[in-house]
Protein backbone atom coordinates (compact mmCIF):
# COMPACT_ATOMS: atom_id res chain seq x y z
CA UNK A 1 0.00 0.00 0.00
CA UNK A 2 0.89 3.34 0.48
CA UNK A 3 5.14 4.11 1.79
CA UNK A 4 5.75 3.77 5.18
CA UNK A 5 5.24 6.64 7.41
CA UNK A 6 8.08 9.08 8.07
CA UNK A 7 6.99 9.94 11.52
CA UNK A 8 7.22 6.28 13.73
CA UNK A 9 3.59 5.63 15.52
CA UNK A 10 3.31 6.09 19.29
CA UNK A 11 4.22 3.66 21.71
CA UNK A 12 1.27 1.25 22.41
CA UNK A 13 -0.67 1.25 25.42
CA UNK A 14 0.84 -2.00 26.36
CA UNK A 15 4.04 -1.18 25.83
CA UNK A 16 4.23 2.24 28.03
CA UNK A 17 2.50 0.17 30.95
CA UNK A 18 5.10 -2.18 30.19
CA UNK A 19 8.09 0.55 30.40
CA UNK A 20 6.11 2.15 33.94
CA UNK A 21 5.69 -1.35 35.36
CA UNK A 22 9.80 -2.25 34.63
CA UNK A 23 10.41 1.50 36.15
CA UNK A 24 8.25 0.64 38.97
CA UNK A 25 9.99 -2.56 39.65
CA UNK A 26 13.43 -0.79 39.14
CA UNK A 27 13.10 2.12 41.97
CA UNK A 28 11.47 -0.84 44.50
CA UNK A 29 14.88 -2.74 43.82
CA UNK A 30 16.43 0.36 44.56
CA UNK A 31 14.90 1.49 47.75
CA UNK A 32 15.16 -1.95 48.98
CA UNK A 33 11.51 -2.12 48.48
CA UNK A 34 10.22 -6.00 48.26
CA UNK A 35 8.94 -6.07 44.57
CA UNK A 36 5.28 -5.66 43.87
CA UNK A 37 5.24 -3.28 46.97
CA UNK A 38 4.02 -0.23 44.99
CA UNK A 39 0.60 -0.52 43.12
CA UNK A 40 0.48 1.31 40.24
CA UNK A 41 -3.37 3.19 39.67
CA UNK A 42 -3.93 3.93 36.01
CA UNK A 43 -5.53 7.15 35.66
CA UNK A 44 -8.10 7.24 33.11
CA UNK A 45 -9.59 10.37 33.26
CA UNK A 46 -10.51 11.81 29.67
CA UNK A 47 -9.52 8.59 28.59
CA UNK A 48 -11.77 7.50 25.23
CA UNK A 49 -13.11 3.70 25.69
CA UNK A 50 -10.43 2.34 23.62
CA UNK A 51 -7.48 3.44 25.52
CA UNK A 52 -9.30 2.06 28.48
CA UNK A 53 -9.90 -1.28 27.04
CA UNK A 54 -6.26 -1.37 25.68
CA UNK A 55 -5.07 -0.64 29.40
CA UNK A 56 -7.23 -3.49 30.81
CA UNK A 57 -6.09 -5.90 28.19
CA UNK A 58 -2.33 -5.24 29.26
CA UNK A 59 -3.58 -6.54 32.79
CA UNK A 60 -3.75 -3.07 34.48
CA UNK A 61 -6.11 -3.67 37.10
CA UNK A 62 -6.23 -0.51 39.41
CA UNK A 63 -7.58 2.75 38.25
CA UNK A 64 -7.88 6.23 39.44
CA UNK A 65 -10.81 8.63 38.49
CA UNK A 66 -10.93 12.04 38.94
CA UNK A 67 -14.73 13.05 38.71
CA UNK A 68 -17.40 10.60 39.65
CA UNK A 69 -19.93 11.06 37.38
CA UNK A 70 -17.48 10.57 34.50
CA UNK A 71 -16.20 8.12 36.18
CA UNK A 72 -19.72 6.38 36.13
CA UNK A 73 -20.29 6.44 32.79
CA UNK A 74 -16.92 5.23 31.65
CA UNK A 75 -16.62 2.31 33.87
CA UNK A 76 -20.59 1.49 33.00
CA UNK A 77 -18.45 0.19 29.52
CA UNK A 78 -16.07 -1.81 31.18
CA UNK A 79 -15.89 -4.74 33.27
CA UNK A 80 -15.43 -3.82 37.24
CA UNK A 81 -11.75 -3.41 37.59
CA UNK A 82 -10.11 -4.74 40.72
CA UNK A 83 -10.13 -2.00 42.29
CA UNK A 84 -11.54 1.97 41.23
CA UNK A 85 -10.04 4.71 43.28
CA UNK A 86 -11.43 8.41 43.41
CA UNK A 87 -8.41 10.76 43.09
CA UNK A 88 -10.07 13.99 42.37
CA UNK A 89 -11.62 16.07 44.89
CA UNK A 90 -15.24 15.03 46.19
CA UNK A 91 -17.89 17.68 47.16
CA UNK A 92 -20.20 16.43 50.04
CA UNK A 93 -23.57 16.31 47.78
CA UNK A 94 -21.85 13.05 45.63
CA UNK A 95 -20.62 11.41 48.61
CA UNK A 96 -23.61 8.89 48.09
CA UNK A 97 -22.59 8.29 44.49
CA UNK A 98 -19.31 7.63 45.56
CA UNK A 99 -19.52 5.36 47.77
CA UNK A 100 -21.63 3.36 45.45
CA UNK A 101 -18.82 3.53 42.48
CA UNK A 102 -15.59 3.51 44.28
CA UNK A 103 -13.21 1.08 46.36
CA UNK A 104 -10.85 3.97 48.11
CA UNK A 105 -11.51 7.36 47.91
CA UNK A 106 -8.08 9.60 48.39
CA UNK A 107 -9.67 12.61 49.00
CA UNK A 108 -10.89 13.12 52.11
CA UNK A 109 -9.92 16.69 53.16
CA UNK A 110 -12.30 18.37 55.18
CA UNK A 111 -15.08 18.39 58.09
CA UNK A 112 -18.19 18.41 55.30
CA UNK A 113 -17.17 15.42 53.33
CA UNK A 114 -16.11 13.58 56.64
CA UNK A 115 -20.11 13.95 58.29
CA UNK A 116 -21.33 13.21 54.64
CA UNK A 117 -19.31 9.90 54.35
CA UNK A 118 -19.79 8.71 58.13
CA UNK A 119 -23.59 9.39 57.43
CA UNK A 120 -23.46 7.21 54.13
CA UNK A 121 -21.36 4.47 55.97
CA UNK A 122 -24.08 4.42 58.92
CA UNK A 123 -26.61 3.77 56.10
CA UNK A 124 -25.00 1.45 53.72
CA UNK A 125 -23.06 -0.84 56.98
CA UNK A 126 -19.83 -0.20 54.66
CA UNK A 127 -17.63 2.47 53.29
CA UNK A 128 -15.01 2.56 50.83
CA UNK A 129 -11.42 2.57 51.94
CA UNK A 130 -10.23 6.98 52.87
CA UNK A 131 -7.33 8.28 52.26
CA UNK A 132 -6.91 12.12 53.69
CA UNK A 133 -5.62 14.33 51.51
CA UNK A 134 -2.88 16.91 52.42
CA UNK A 135 -2.50 20.10 50.92
CA UNK A 136 1.66 19.95 51.47
CA UNK A 137 2.45 23.30 49.28
CA UNK A 138 -0.81 24.43 50.88
CA UNK A 139 -1.82 25.86 47.67
CA UNK A 140 -5.24 28.15 48.21
CA UNK A 141 -6.50 26.57 44.58
CA UNK A 142 -5.57 23.17 45.53
CA UNK A 143 -7.31 20.93 47.74
CA UNK A 144 -6.42 19.01 51.10
CA UNK A 145 -6.16 19.80 54.46
CA UNK A 146 -3.17 21.90 55.26
CA UNK A 147 -0.46 19.81 57.19
CA UNK A 148 -0.59 21.03 60.35
CA UNK A 149 -4.63 20.62 60.44
CA UNK A 150 -4.39 16.81 59.21
CA UNK A 151 -3.62 15.04 62.58
CA UNK A 152 -7.13 16.47 63.95
CA UNK A 153 -8.89 15.24 60.73
CA UNK A 154 -7.26 11.88 60.90
CA UNK A 155 -8.37 11.71 64.25
CA UNK A 156 -11.92 12.67 63.42
CA UNK A 157 -12.34 10.30 60.84
CA UNK A 158 -10.93 7.75 63.06
CA UNK A 159 -13.45 8.01 65.93
CA UNK A 160 -16.46 8.28 63.25
CA UNK A 161 -15.47 4.82 62.62
CA UNK A 162 -13.76 5.64 59.24
CA UNK A 163 -11.33 3.17 57.43
CA UNK A 164 -8.84 5.48 56.41
CA UNK A 165 -6.02 3.52 55.29
CA UNK A 166 -3.78 6.40 54.56
CA UNK A 167 -2.46 10.05 52.92
CA UNK A 168 -2.52 11.37 49.74
CA UNK A 169 -0.87 14.96 48.12
CA UNK A 170 -0.05 16.50 44.46
CA UNK A 171 2.82 18.71 45.63
CA UNK A 172 2.79 21.93 43.39
CA UNK A 173 4.03 22.11 39.94
CA UNK A 174 6.81 24.64 40.26
CA UNK A 175 8.45 22.63 43.17
CA UNK A 176 10.90 20.16 43.76
CA UNK A 177 8.13 16.68 44.66
CA UNK A 178 10.73 15.48 47.46
CA UNK A 179 9.66 17.71 50.36
CA UNK A 180 6.30 17.53 49.92
CA UNK A 181 7.00 13.45 49.89
CA UNK A 182 8.74 13.03 52.61
CA UNK A 183 6.13 15.57 54.76
CA UNK A 184 2.94 13.24 53.73
CA UNK A 185 5.57 10.63 55.09
CA UNK A 186 5.89 12.09 58.36
CA UNK A 187 2.23 12.84 58.75
CA UNK A 188 1.59 9.25 57.75
CA UNK A 189 4.22 7.83 60.01
CA UNK A 190 3.03 9.64 63.48
CA UNK A 191 -0.15 8.65 62.91
CA UNK A 192 0.50 4.97 62.03
CA UNK A 193 -0.89 5.11 58.84
CA UNK A 194 0.58 2.75 55.87
CA UNK A 195 -0.55 3.84 52.47
CA UNK A 196 0.77 6.44 50.78
CA UNK A 197 -0.78 7.82 47.56
CA UNK A 198 1.98 10.04 45.77
CA UNK A 199 4.11 10.33 42.75
CA UNK A 200 2.79 10.93 39.42
CA UNK A 201 4.23 10.06 35.49
CA UNK A 202 6.87 12.94 36.31
CA UNK A 203 7.89 12.03 39.70
CA UNK A 204 6.83 8.38 40.57
CA UNK A 205 10.57 7.07 41.20
CA UNK A 206 11.79 10.03 43.40
CA UNK A 207 7.88 9.13 45.65
CA UNK A 208 9.08 5.42 45.52
CA UNK A 209 12.50 6.41 47.20
CA UNK A 210 10.45 8.54 49.91
CA UNK A 211 7.53 5.63 50.18
CA UNK A 212 4.90 5.81 47.75
CA UNK A 213 2.49 2.57 48.29
CA UNK A 214 0.61 3.81 44.82
CA UNK A 215 1.33 5.95 42.32
CA UNK A 216 -0.97 7.34 40.15
CA UNK A 217 -0.20 7.53 36.37
CA UNK A 218 -1.64 9.25 33.62
CA UNK A 219 0.35 10.16 30.56
CA UNK A 220 3.09 7.41 31.32
CA UNK A 221 0.73 4.93 30.01
CA UNK A 222 -1.84 7.01 27.99
CA UNK A 223 0.34 9.19 26.48
CA UNK A 224 -0.24 13.50 26.87
CA UNK A 225 -3.65 14.15 27.55
CA UNK A 226 -5.43 16.27 24.60
CA UNK A 227 -6.67 19.16 27.87
CA UNK A 228 -4.98 19.74 30.66
CA UNK A 229 -6.88 17.86 33.38
CA UNK A 230 -4.81 18.16 36.75
C1 LIG B 1 -4.33 13.46 36.43
C2 LIG B 1 -3.88 13.03 37.75
C3 LIG B 1 -2.82 12.12 37.88
C4 LIG B 1 -2.02 11.59 36.69
O1 LIG B 1 -1.24 12.61 36.18
P1 LIG B 1 -0.02 12.29 35.13
O2 LIG B 1 0.90 13.41 35.36
O3 LIG B 1 -0.67 12.29 33.80
O4 LIG B 1 0.52 10.99 35.51
C5 LIG B 1 -2.47 11.70 39.14
N1 LIG B 1 -3.12 12.16 40.24
C6 LIG B 1 -4.14 13.03 40.16
C7 LIG B 1 -4.82 13.49 41.41
C8 LIG B 1 -4.54 13.50 38.92
O5 LIG B 1 -5.54 14.38 38.85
Amino acid sequence: MAASSPIPPPPSIAARLAGARARIATAEAASGRPAGSVTMTAVTKTQPHEAVAAAIAAGADVFGENRVQEAGARWAEHPRPRELRLIGPLQSNKAAAACELFDVIETLDRDGLLTALASEAQKRGRSPRLLVQVNTGEEPQKAGVAPDQADGLIARALAADLPVEGLMCIPPADQAPEPHFALLAGIAARNGLSVLSMGMSEDFEAAIRLGATHVRLGSALFGPRPAPGR
